[in-house]
């Protein structure tokens, strides 16, 4: 059974205090009239930097460092209160630093995504964030490792080496538009408490997951819409070792990651239910897409607990968004719901943390110089333009890259088409959706972000569009950020 069939089995236990699910009648709606105000013009105060980042979660972050680390005086732009984005919302595990050395025989294992994303992770292991790269017992032959998270631990650390880097960061703060001069962007304008500001700059990094700057600059973009969108909460007073003991005795313990800091049996760091079915519970979790694969760094308490819906209409359409938000949320009640009547030891299990919307595995696809393809991943492809090398795939068994290899992704790939000092780092690039199976993981989405980023200082540095950069240039600066470059 490889992960997708497995996740259409999947189920999870939840909490919430005595939720009632029930039902609840269509949101109100009032719709727009045929009139139209006109928005006098208005004169914004300026700020100049040399990088602008817009959106500080998965991939922003690690622009943002390597931009500043690079030399840049550099904005991070984030409407949240928070930097982390999806790797503290949304993923189980973070795939993967790691090749799949454990599934192929004869096959050297390899750290294959080092620099900053790596420092990142070893300083969160080190406050006890994280769980370092332990290898995995089952399901080995998905992910050879475990990286986990704390998510309020990760959220403070990327505040903290932001701070150290000397980022500018403006949290709390929407990015709304672009300043667009002959395909060139010149500013963005912000909107915050603080009312709006333009903020000029010389390059330019959308991570914004959905595309938010690319758009506003007018680079073309599709919507693909071929995922579900997720709020993944966290689920505390559950206690794992019951959950593992429940599992085993149904014969559905699977996807096993111990934690190694210590001998005691039932200490885990991931753990999923492999055809569980148990009527009330497997049947139910499917009707509400609840995942019963889970991550924890601590004793009692499940990271991610995830309740999956396909939005019918658009993600980017701000109402059908709203009403998957309502729906999501009934489905987490009775998550909850299902895990206390079922899971011995989750009795008393409750709602510890949601995110604050839901996330979306995609929301615009940003057309860009190069599309990796699917093919070119799994054939471990290398080009002569690479920026890191990353071996993840998350299509399960029999879809992985070659022999536990690695492919490169190239520059040309981030490089956002029709726009002479934009890229694009995490989600928002690769349109394959096979393809994006691989590119769109969080360690991936860190590697290009470290990659935009510097890319993006340089070009500030020397007055240049991305595409006059010197690939060699880059190339050195990457290296000299420890990013490893396979072949
Ligand atoms: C439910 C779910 C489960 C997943 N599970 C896994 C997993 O187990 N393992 C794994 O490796 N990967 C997983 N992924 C994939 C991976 O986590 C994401 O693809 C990746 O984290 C995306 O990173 P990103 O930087 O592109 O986007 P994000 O991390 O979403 O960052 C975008 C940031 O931009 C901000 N932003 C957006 N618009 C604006 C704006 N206009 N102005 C200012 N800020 C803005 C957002 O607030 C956010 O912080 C999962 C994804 C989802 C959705």
């Amino acid at each position: 059974m490889d992960r997708r069939d497995f996740a259409k089995q999947a189920m999870l236990f939840g909490v919430g205090a005595q939720v009632t699910f029930e039902d609840t009648k269509a949101q109100a709606q009032i719709p727009v009239d045929d009139t139209v105000y006109e928005e006098p013009p208005k004169k914004l105060p300026v700020r100049k930097v040399d990088v602008v980042i817009a959106g500080g979660g998965t991939a922003g972050v690690f622009a943002a460092l390597a931009a500043a680390r690079t030399g840049a005086k550099t904005m991070l732009i984030e409407s949240k209160g928070y930097c982390g984005g999806v790797a503290v919302e949304g993923g189980t595990a973070i795939h993967s630093f790691y090749n799949l050395w454990k599934a192929f025989e004869n096959c050297e294992k390899r750290q294959v995504v080092q620099g900053i994303p790596s420092e990142f992770m070893d300083r969160l292991t080190g406050m006890g964030g994280a769980s370092g790269y332990p290898e995995t017992e089952t399901g080995f032959n998905y992910d050879s490792v475990c990286t986990n998270v704390d998510t309020e631990m990760y959220k403070l650390l990327a505040f903290t080496m932001l701070e150290e880097a000397g980022v500018f960061v403006a949290v709390n703060t929407l990015l709304s538009s672009a300043i667009v001069d002959n395909g060139r962007i010149k500013g963005v304008i912000t909107e915050s408490r603080s009312g709006r500001e333009a903020v000029m700059a010389k390059s330019f990094i959308d991570c914004t997951g959905y595309g938010d700057l690319s758009a506003r600059a007018g680079a073309p973009f599709s919507e693909p819409n071929d995922y579900a969108s997720c709020n993944s909460f966290g689920m505390a007073n559950a206690d794992i070792g019951d959950y593992y003991r429940f599992l085993k005795s149904h014969g559905s313990a699977g996807q096993i990651c111990r934690d190694t800091r210590t001998d005691e049996e039932d200490r885990f760091f991931r753990m999923g239910a492999e055809k569980l079915d148990i009527p009330g519970l497997t049947d139910e979790a499917k009707k509400i897409g609840m995942s019963m694969v889970t991550t924890t760094v601590h004793d009692n308490y499940l990271m991610y607990i995830k309740c999956n819906y396909k939005v019918p209409g658009s993600v980017l359409n701000r109402d059908d968004a709203a009403k998957a938000e309502i729906e999501i949320r009934k489905r987490m009640g009775k998550a909850v719901e299902l895990y206390r009547k079922h899971v011995p030891g989750f009795e008393n299990a409750f709602i510890a943390r949601t995110s604050p919307s839901f996330c979306i595995r995609r929301g615009r696809c940003i057309e860009c110089d190069y599309d990796i393809s699917n093919e070119e991943i799994r054939d471990a492809t290398h080009f002569d333009d690479d920026i890191y090398s990353y071996s993840f795939h998350d299509m399960g068994w029999g879809q992985h890259v070659k022999d536990g290899g690695s492919y490169g992704m190239p520059y040309r790939a981030i490089c956002v088409t029709g726009i002479e000092n934009l890229y694009a780092a995490g989600m928002l690039v690769t349109s394959d959706h096979k393809a994006h199976m691989s590119t769109r993981n969080t360690v991936s989405c860190m590697a290009m972000g470290q990659a935009a980023g510097t890319a993006a200082a340089l070009c500030a540095k020397q007055n240049v569009g991305s595409r006059e950069l010197s690939y060699v240039d880059l190339r050195l600066s990457l290296e000299k950020a420890n990013v490893y470059f396979a072949f």
